[in-house]
């Protein structure tokens, strides 16, 4: 039998595809590009290995048609991560592999930069001569030009001639200019450090010292350091050493962390070039920033989710910073997949350290260190003398509330302004209002598309859906009776409006999805509050994150309700981690701050268990709860998902597939199928069907038997199916 090369394709198929070898041209190695023939077409696809032989008759097999790489984009750890992933996730190895390069390496795009070179062919050294050539003033000025030259780059001529390019390609359809393209050469990078950092506490110097003796090999660490512990400075100072031992460096940061401010602080320390990768970027740029990762120019990899899969030559160390972070997992598209997970596999793989840091580390994660996988180092000191935020529950249903904010608090806000300080109210609920009432027939805003209300947003004078994006005028009347509507509860908006009218000299700014629109909407924004312009910030989310803002005193959460009654059993862990970062903010400077949370809940065993001994109370708690129900960590779980036109639409499909396993196997259930707590979204009606066990090992032999079954079932083409394993939301 002869040598054939095993290629991933991007299509649907859970399998890799047999060639032969090209014909005269040398053969591909692992992790190669290919150009292959797949029916009728011409595919670019992935070498993920070499057999001896092949299933595939021998008079059926196709040689490749064409090397892409003569080095290949995936190191050989690379290739075993993409591997990994497919089974693990239990996904087509094809769309795995296509999802781990930019969208134009993916079409062929060669993966180092080109650079052009021009120069003059035989007829235009003789055209130059001749009349033709002077009738056209441009092209006899870059015929003249290139006439005094063997060749010239692009980068050359751009910097000899304005407008060069038009000319020039004038010149190539008739014949008298040549145009080559060769990989561009660079000098090789270096990785000086700019400046040194500060000195480091007791603790953070051991974290350095215990992770640092573990580099040059497989060790997983979670760096677990309150608010303000300086856990970016154990990440630079463990980076330096591994850019000083020559190797590379990936940092794997939240979407809403990758912030100007860390970037910042990278190169402020380093004198060496970043790459910096995160869904902001267009298809060009993120082609650009994965060339600097693949080539080594760059020595540290910045990025977002999906950087987990960037190519990094010389790995030594990975970062997970903020490793709770939601933003981690992917939910939508083809693969659904943890990067933080994959992080540590690809660590393992590599044999490098992996730092996982977080104020408020998952449960998961916790779970890893209770077992032992994961070696837990403390940061329980905040730098620079601060101290750690005091912590107060504000009793909704005994205090006068107004605009959503109980006397105490206002009173709160009252005395921190006086007091030169800077307050942040934290609400996780944008625009003006969730609810538009009809005062007359009680009728509510809804969405069209969705099991949802529209959310007033005052400013624009839109009724908008947070869902599927449904956008419509706002209307002063109900469309029912015609008698006049209101607006009902608080969103960001409304609560800036409240507070403006509160204390009319102060300044006010807020953050939130609404106003970040573009980028820099953001640092203008931070820029405000750091100056001490604004005085209050109003925002979601998003100021629980990479700001450091050391005047504020005073951190409200308005509403700390909406995750204490969730149908999802991570709600509560969500909900203790965002007070935990929220608090967080509060008295970073040299005064101590003050945390206050409003609830109309305040004896709920969450909130207590946190006010009474902090994160870890809670997470201990929290843990204890979760194994006496056996979710996760304590079992595994799978969702089987499906959304389709019609509610009985999205439950066929799932019943069949329940009843391809009638009798699961031992260990393994089946819980569900049930429509999704919010069925309709977007027009369509969702569904899930959960499988448990509570060991990994039986609920994937379990899915490799189940799932090549359930894609067989008529059903599946009438709906739109995904498999999430390690689901992180239920809905
Ligand atoms: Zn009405
Ligand atoms: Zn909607």
């Amino acid at each position: 039998m002869p040598k054939v090369f095993r290629v991933a394709l991007d299509t649907p198929l859970r399998r890799l595809f047999d060639y032969l070898a090209p014909e005269g041209a040398g053969e591909p190695a692992v992790g190669a590009r290919v150009r292959v023939p797949f029916g009728r077409r011409r595919l670019v696809g992935l070498v993920m290995g070499t057999a001896g032989g092949s299933d595939v008759p021998a008079e059926r097999l196709k040689p490749i048609l064409e090397v892409l790489d003569r080095v290949p984009v995936l190191d050989p750890a690379a290739v075993a991560l993409l591997e990994w992933a497919s089974g693990y996730y239990h996904h087509p190895i094809g769309e795995v592999a296509a999802g781990a390069l930019p969208k134009a390496l993916r079409a062929g795009a060669p993966s180092a930069a080109l650079q052009e070179n021009w120069s003059l062919s035989r007829e235009g050294r003789e055209a130059l001569e001749s009349a033709a050539a002077r009738r056209a003033p441009r092209q006899l000025a870059v015929l003249t030009l290139l006439a005094g030259e063997d060749s010239m780059t692009a980068d050359a001529l751009d910097e000899r001639m304005r407008g060069w390019r038009e000319a020039a390609r004038a010149l190539l359809k008739r014949g008298w200019l040549d145009r080559t393209e060769v990989a561009q050469g660079r000098e090789p990078s270096t990785a000086g450090v700019r400046c040194a950092g500060p000195a480091l506490l007791e603790e953070q110097a051991q974290a350095v010292a215990k992770i640092g003796a573990a580099l040059g090999g497989y060790g997983a660490f979670v760096l677990h350091g309150i608010t303000g512990s300086g856990k970016t400075e154990v990440y630079l100072r463990l980076v330096e050493r591994v850019l000083g031992a020559g190797r590379r460096v990936l940092v794997l940061v939240p979407e809403i962390g990758l912030t100007p401010q860390l970037v910042g602080r990278f190169r402020e320390r380093f004198d060496t070039p970043l790459a910096v990768l995160h869904s902001g970027l267009t298809d060009h740029e993120r082609l650009l920033a994965w060339r600097e990762a693949f080539s080594g120019h760059a020595r540290v990899v910045l990025g977002t989710r999906s950087a987990v899969f960037a190519p990094v030559p010389d790995l030594g160390l990975i970062v997970v910073d903020e490793e709770h972070d939601s933003s981690f997992k992917q939910h939508e598209g083809a693969l659904r997949y943890s990067a933080r997970d994959l992080a540590v596999v690809r660590a393992h793989h590599a044999r490098v350290p992996v730092v996982l840091g977080s104020a408020t580390p998952s449960l998961e994660t916790l779970h890893n260190v209770t077992a032992g996988r994961y070696t837990r180092l403390r940061l329980l000191r905040r730098a620079a003398q601060a101290q750690p935020p005091v912590l107060k529950l504000i009793d909704l249903r005994s205090s006068a509330v107004r605009s959503g904010m109980a006397t105490p608090v206002v009173l709160a806000i009252q005395r921190h302004l006086t007091d030169d300080g800077q307050v942040l109210v934290f609400l996780n609920r944008r625009g003006y209002a969730p609810t538009l009432l009809c005062t007359g027939c009680g009728w509510v805003a809804p969405c069209g598309e969705c099991d949802a209300r529209l959310t007033v947003h005052q400013d624009a004078g839109r009724l908008r859906c947070h869902h599927c994006g449904a956008d419509a005028p706002l209307p002063t009347r109900c469309p029912v009776c015609g008698f006049e509507v209101k607006a009902v509860g608080q969103g960001t908006e409304r609560v800036e409006e409240a507070l403006q009218a509160l204390f009319p000299a102060v300044s006010i700014a807020r953050l939130d999805r609404d106003v970040v629109r573009k980028h820099g909407d953001m640092e203008a924004v931070v820029r405000r509050m750091s100056s001490g312009e604004a005085r209050i910030l109003v925002g979601t989310q998003m100021v629980t994150k990479g700001h450091d803002f050391p005047n504020v005193t005073l951190v409200v959460v308005l509403n700390a309700d909406q995750g204490l009654f969730s149908t999802d059993f991570r709600a509560p862990e969500r909900l203790a981690q965002t007070i935990v970062q929220v608090a967080g903010r509060a008295g970073r400077g040299a005064r101590a701050g003050e945390v206050l949370i409003q609830s109309s809940f305040p004896d709920h065993p969450l909130l207590t268990h946190l006010l009474a001994q902090g994160y870890d109370g809670f997470a201990e708690a929290a843990l204890a709860e979760r194994a006496q129900a056996s979710w996760p960590p304590f079992a595994r779980l799978a969702a089987l998902r499906d959304s389709a036109k019609t509610a009985e639409g999205a439950l066929t499909f799932l019943t069949e597939a329940r009843q391809l396993a009638v009798a699961p196997p031992r260990g393994v259930r089946l819980l569900g199928p049930v429509p999704a707590a919010m069925a309709r979204r977007a027009g369509r009606y969702h569904a899930q069907l959960l499988v448990e066990s509570p060991e990994r090992a039986r609920l994937h032999e379990f899915l490799d038997g189940w799932l090549p079954q359930v894609e067989q079932l008529k059903s599946a083409r009438a709906v739109r199916w995904s498999l999430d394993v390690d689901p992180i939301e239920l809905f």
